[in-house]
């Protein structure tokens, strides 16, 4: 199993937002989380990002128990297999386009060179090669999200974890970027997670999840 999620609970103060969740994904199976606004799904995405502790169960990914590690090691695991797309937009307003891109290889200390060359060859397939140059504020919200797109993919992530990343385009664009986001991450081998309120979505994917109130019930 590429990625186990067994009995997972996590609060904030007295609100109980995941409760008692498992499910497990194979290598090269792609998972659509579904279900209403507050219901958990952002929450389960954090958690599956190491981005948010959990307080009880377990959540294992390529074997490794990242409920366990200290907090320095989880960091270095984000930044390595972990590439989040997040459902706001996130970009650095200070810095422009292709800084905001070569953020996570600057963090991780990678050879700027080869990852800048992966970039405008993203940003080329996604149509935000003149973006590169601009600060956030400066370019469209849908051309925000495909450059938050290839921010998360940039150093090869092994999982690529998206919340909502079509919320705010129109249906011609959702199309056009998951298909793109499918493309990409199986071109680098990388197991896709999406929250989606877009069923005909969900059913294309390999597994789909719902939940309600903090557990899955379909
Ligand atoms: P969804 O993404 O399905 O809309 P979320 O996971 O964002 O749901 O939120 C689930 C519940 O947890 C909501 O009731 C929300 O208010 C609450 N919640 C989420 N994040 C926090 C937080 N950092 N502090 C307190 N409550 C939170
Ligand atoms: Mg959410």
């Amino acid at each position: 199993m590429f990625l186990e999620v067994k009995n997972v609970y996590k609060s904030y103060g007295r609100t109980e937002v995941l409760r008692g969740l498992s499910f497990q994904l194979e290598k090269g199976q792609d998972l659509a989380i579904m279900g209403g606004s507050g219901s958990g799904k952002s929450t389960l995405l954090y958690t599956l990002g190491a981005l948010e502790r959990i307080d009880k169960g377990e959540v294992l990914v390529d074997g490794k128990n990242i409920s366990k590690m200290e907090d320095e090691q989880l960091a270095l695991f984000r930044n390595r297999f972990i590439g989040f797309v997040f459902q706001f937009h996130f970009l650095l307003p200070s810095m422009n386009c292709l800084d905001n891109a070569l953020l996570p290889a600057k963090i991780g200390g990678f050879k700027l060179k080869e990852i800048k060359e992966r970039v405008l060859n993203l940003a080329n397939i996604l149509g935000v090669s003149h973006c590169l140059k601009k600060y956030p504020y400066q370019v469209s919200g849908g051309e925000q999200q495909r450059l938050n797109i290839i921010r998360a993919i940039s150093l090869n992530p092994k999982l690529l974890l998206c919340d909502e990343p079509t919320g705010n385009l129109d249906s011609k664009n959702t199309t056009n970027v998951l298909q793109v986001l499918r493309n990409l991450s199986e071109e680098i081998d990388s197991t896709l997670i999406v929250v989606t309120h877009d069923a005909a979505v969900a059913n294309s994917f390999h597994k789909k999840i719902t939940i309600e109130d903090g557990q899955i019930i379909s």
